[in-house]
């Protein structure tokens, strides 16, 4: 989600949250990534190791115990990408940061102001439209009130608080193009990670998705945070959010 932040008005920014960051004085989604928080090597220096619960696991040469993550015991924890979350530099509207990312996916905040983002019953989304199209394409049409059960839609994107589907939509260049979906979500369940595989011997790391208990995600250095959203409720317009929890 990228805002309009040569074109935004003063006026416009009246009504959003002061938790939302900005840049000089423009808004920036909480979630964005900065151009100074990216650890800036050629290619980050890993090696493959015998892992503690058997198998191998990527490492960096200099680990610490925050470097892997997984959203449960029941799971090998994942190398994930080295990242800041200071917001120096720039920020680079287009991109997620990792940590950021993570944590609203996991503690249900906003991707917009980074308050929670809970509601009666579950958590606030806005899907843009051109990924609500994907997702559900397998199902055919979907109308406003449809409600899913046991129907799960997978996604990088993190939540959207109520208060925030108002923003987003008004300073988001592609929201406003395309439009986005409202949703509340009962269920959100972390399956898996978009980042890169490392092979074994030679070779140059490949952009994948992984999902969390395949052997492969020991080769694996996580980016994104992949969730599915199930017990899905759609609202058929930005003007009548539902109860705030
Ligand atoms: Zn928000």
């Amino acid at each position: 989600m990228s805002p309009d932040h040569p074109g935004t008005s003063r006026a416009d920014q009246s009504a959003i949250p002061d938790t939302v960051p900005r840049y000089n004085r423009r808004p920036v989604p909480w979630v964005a990534q900065w151009s100074g928080e990216l650890v800036r090597k050629p290619r980050p220096r890993v090696r493959h190791e015998e892992a503690p619960a058997g198998g191998w696991r990527l490492t960096y040469r200099d680990p610490t115990d925050t470097d892997w993550w997984a959203p449960t015991s029941d799971h090998k924890p994942v190398l994930w990408r080295r990242t800041g979350t200071d917001r120096s530099g720039t920020p680079q509207y287009a991109l997620l940061n990792t940590i950021r990312q993570r944590t609203a996916m996991t503690e249900h905040l906003c991707q917009v102001c980074g308050q929670s983002a809970a509601v009666a019953g579950g958590v606030a989304w806005l899907m843009h439209a051109i990924e609500w199209r994907h997702v559900t394409a397998p199902m055919g049409a979907v109308e406003p009130g449809w409600k899913s059960l046991h129907t799960a839609l997978s996604t990088t994107n993190p939540p959207t608080c109520t208060n925030c589907w108002q923003i987003a939509a008004r300073m988001c260049p592609s929201i406003r193009e395309h439009g986005a979906v409202p949703l509340t979500v009962g269920v959100v369940r972390p399956v898996g990670v978009t980042g890169d595989v490392y092979p074994m011997g030679v070779g140059r790391p490949e952009p994948r998705h992984g999902t969390f208990g395949e052997p492969e995600m020991g080769h694996m250095m996580a980016r994104l945070l992949v969730v599915e959203l199930d017990d899905v409720q759609v609202y058929p317009a930005l003007t009548s959010p539902p109860p705030r929890a």
